[in-house]
Order: structure tokens, then sequence, then C-alpha cells
């Protein structure tokens, strides 16, 4: 059978019903971040959400056993939530999951193939200028280390 004959080829009742299932699924996750952020109206500021298998906006650390939050910048771990109220890091950070405008001391390193450890030295020494999440990680920023991101980028 060639490429041409494959594509023509209608689908069979299983392959349909896989694909309902799974636009369901998309249209539910949809609906469900439309009703989280429908519910800031109420409570501005944000409220607690269960962090169960979820990634930290801005850290990337996954949420395990301690309730997240939520607000208009999306989910984020309890501590980093407590970074931003100190005003530690800006809330804007958060969900930057293309890491156009910052990357985690941890992120960078995995991308980059070196260790943490290294990566807080040059910080250390100035080499590159990172913000501290106090319990957590640093916060690398594009706008203070140009040369550095372009390396890891996505
Ligand atoms: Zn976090």
């Amino acid at each position: 059978m060639s490429d041409n004959e494959q594509l023509k080829r209608e689908f069979t009742d299983d392959e349909r019903r896989r694909l309902v299932d799974y636009f369901s699924l998309l249209v539910e996750i949809d609906q469900q971040e439309k009703a989280r952020y429908a519910k800031l109206k109420d409570t501005p500021k944000g409220y607690p959400m269960n962090g169960k298998g979820r990634q930290c906006g801005l850290c990337f650390k996954s949420v395990c056993d301690t309730p997240g939050w939520f607000d208009k910048w999306g989910f984020k771990c309890s501590n980093c939530k407590d970074a931003v109220d100190k005003r530690k890091i800006p809330g804007s950070l958060c969900g930057d999951y293309s890491h156009e405008k910052s990357v985690p001391d941890t992120v960078l390193a995995s991308k980059l193939n070196i260790s943490v450890r290294t990566i807080r030295k040059k910080i250390k020494d100035g080499e590159i200028i990172g913000r501290r999440i106090p319990g957590g990680s640093y916060m690398i920023l594009r706008k203070g280390n140009p040369n550095l991101l372009k390396m890891a980028q996505p």
C-alpha cells in the first residue's frame, strides 16, 4: 500500500471513538482552564489550588503534596507565591514556559548540561546575574544576561 492509499483509508470505529475521546478531553481541559480564570473575578488575588501532578509556572518544580496558588499569572508553588508576594521575583515571570523572559538555574543547568552548582558559583562571582527565590532556585533574567540565555533557547 502506498502512502497515498493509506491516507484515503477511512477511520475504523475504534479510531473514531479514540478521536472523539481525545477531542472531548481537549474541550474539558480548555473549559477547566477558563473556569479557573473566571473564578478570579471573585478572588482577584488568586486562590489555593491543588498542585498534584502540576509543575510550578515559575521554578518549574513538580508540586506534589502542598497546595499551590492560582492567580492571573497562572499556577505556581507556594514557595514561589511567597517570593512574588514579597516582591523578590516579578509575578509576570510566571508561566514563561518557553523561557522568553527568564529561566530557573535548575532548568538552565539541564539545558546546558552543567551542574546547578557551577551556575550558582557563576552567580556568586557575578558572571551571571540571578535573582533568588528564597528557599528555591535562582531566576536568571534574560534582561541582565543577554549572551547566556542565547545558549538556552528552547
Ligand atoms: Zn515554584
